[in-house]
């Protein structure tokens, strides 16, 4: 244990907000250190090569771990040595726990022989009915309790991580809302038709819709662009011509 001054920190994270990688990832990564995710992870690949994240995680005291083709890292070395344990096992329900997601929703994952089609019938759902899903966290999807209600775990959840990272750091939660009303889920179905989005504010919408909501842009050429991609929730970065 060593002793961070809080000018220490606030250097830290001005160095995090101009780190080369995803602002998604800069947020889990003070989540993390401000206690309301126990364990996050990034792919590999996202680390720039000459390891400021690296160094980064190492001043905010978080301990880290690689495997397969990710960086997993938390506060408490017991935690991430668990997560591995379930990246191991593929166990579900441990899995969602450490990474912070609400328990009614890890319960209803953990019990599905197919995750990926409930996740993407759930988004399919949320897009047929309009439904709003409450997913700050950008990879957790929350179940059909927590969708279009108020006050639920999941809406907590959001509210808890916004304040966190609107306090924590001002710059990284205007670049995500700002970045997230730009870049959009796509959810396509089987026949990789696209079905709807997913606006970065977690509102479902159809297709039929969409030219309305993304005419005359170049967003839309590139969303189509990837329609043969079958039934897969795809981020886009916001597209500048
Ligand atoms: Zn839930």
């Amino acid at each position: 244990m060593y002793y961070e001054s809080e000018s220490s920190i606030a250097e830290t994270i001005e160095r995090l907000e101009n780190l080369g990688i995803p602002e998604s990832n800069k947020a889990e990564m003070l989540w993390v250190y401000k206690g309301n995710i126990p364990v996050e992870d990034i792919y590999i690949e996202k680390i720039d090569e000459n390891s400021e994240t690296m160094d980064i995680l190492k001043t905010l005291d978080l301990k880290s771990t690689e495997f397969k083709d990710r960086l997993f890292y938390s506060k408490d070395q017991e935690l991430l040595k668990n997560m591995i344990d379930a990246q191991i096992r593929q166990d579900k329900k441990l899995m969602g726990m450490l990474y912070g997601y609400p328990e009614c929703c890890v319960f209803r994952y953990s019990t599905l022989e197919s995750p990926e089609e409930y996740n993407t019938n759930r988004l399919l759902t949320a897009i047929r009915e309009g439904q709003r899903l409450p997913r700050f966290l950008r990879h957790y999807i929350p179940c059909p309790n927590c969708a279009g209600h108020e006050n639920t775990p999941s809406e907590k959840l959001d509210d808890l991580l916004k304040r966190t990272l609107k306090h924590s750091s001002p710059k990284i939660y205007h670049s995500l809302i700002a970045s997230s009303e730009d870049s959009l889920d796509c959810i396509y179905d089987a026949h990789g038709k696209l079905c709807g989005i997913i606006t970065g504010d977690g509102i479902g919408l159809p297709s039929h819709k969409l030219e309305s909501v993304v005419s005359d842009s170049n967003l839309m050429k590139f969303i189509l662009s990837y329609k043969g991609s079958g039934p897969l929730t795809i981020r886009i970065k916001p597209y500048h011509a």
